[in-house]
């Protein structure tokens, strides 16, 4: 057999690179970036000609826009010990934000059954908190609840704490699996050379959503750093024809198996 012949039922073999690298999912977490720096991470990625999926932990004007080029899920954090929301209040105030979500990934992969089944409740169709760190095959299945649940397998500032050569070889692209790559606004802003350099800058802040676009300019390292590194990241891509794509159209696709095993049946 084939390896493409172990996937016929799945519709979205086509996107699990199975003859070569092909394609390719981007994903940002928002983080509470300042609205400055995901305009900086949304010119980057539309100047390549591709789409971005963005998860959202506040309003960001920019993301309220409507676009061809990205789609909007939320990011709530349910690792404050305290707080004075419930973890349903929490999905249910981004939602107010951002209704025409249609998928979620917690901060810190915070995720359990508890959120899955609020999720779903919510009306939300896909998860995709599960981080495979630069495992070679990532697929997605549908849960216990009809919900898509994606796996990323690669994020900037993991890349950097795990002091990773920064190489683009070094990223399980050319292995078959579905490739979704994860980046953060301040990080690629800052164009840090470490995690650290993120932290020193962003601990400056209670709020930092509110940084003052002057202060933060300072702190741009001129350097090479992780925004080059994505750069590249995204030349390869480029050069390799790959084409990239929203989670929330790939959640579609992969739940049109339930609707063709439910006609077998
Ligand atoms: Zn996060």
């Amino acid at each position: 057999m084939m390896i493409q012949d172990y996937f016929n039922s799945d519709p979205l073999a086509p996107y699990y690179n199975l003859n070569g690298l092909t394609d390719v999912v981007l994903t940002c977490d928002i983080d509470w970036a300042p609205e400055y720096a995901i305009a900086d991470v949304l010119e980057l990625v539309e100047s390549y000609g591709y789409k971005i999926s963005f998860f959202a932990t506040h309003k960001s004007e920019l993301l309220l826009e409507q676009s061809e080029s990205f789609e909007v899920g939320i990011h709530p954090d349910f690792t404050r010990q305290k707080s004075n929301y419930s973890f349903e209040d929490k999905i249910v105030r981004l939602l107010e934000i951002y209704p025409d979500s249609l998928g979620t990934r917690s901060h810190r992969n915070f995720f359990g059954q508890n959120i899955s089944d609020m999720a779903k409740a919510a009306g939300l169709k896909y998860e995709a908190s599960v981080f495979l760190w630069n495992e070679s095959f990532c697929k997605t299945h549908i849960d216990y609840n009809s919900m898509v649940r994606f796996s990323y397998m690669w994020e900037d500032g993991i890349h950097l704490d795990t002091n990773t050569p920064r190489e683009v070889s070094t990223i399980n692209l050319n292995t078959p699996g579905m490739k979704i790559l994860n980046i953060h606004p301040i990080l690629i802003y800052l164009n840090a050379e470490t995690d650290d350099q993120r932290r020193e800058v962003t601990k400056r802040y209670s709020d930092l959503t509110k940084a003052p676009y002057n202060e933060l300019k300072q702190f741009v390292n001129k350097g090479y750093g992780i925004k080059s590194f994505y750069t590249e990241i995204l030349d390869y891509l480029k050069s390799q024809n790959v084409q990239t794509h929203l989670l929330k159209d790939l959640a579609g696709i992969k739940l049109s198996e339930i609707k063709l095993q439910q006609n077998v049946a």
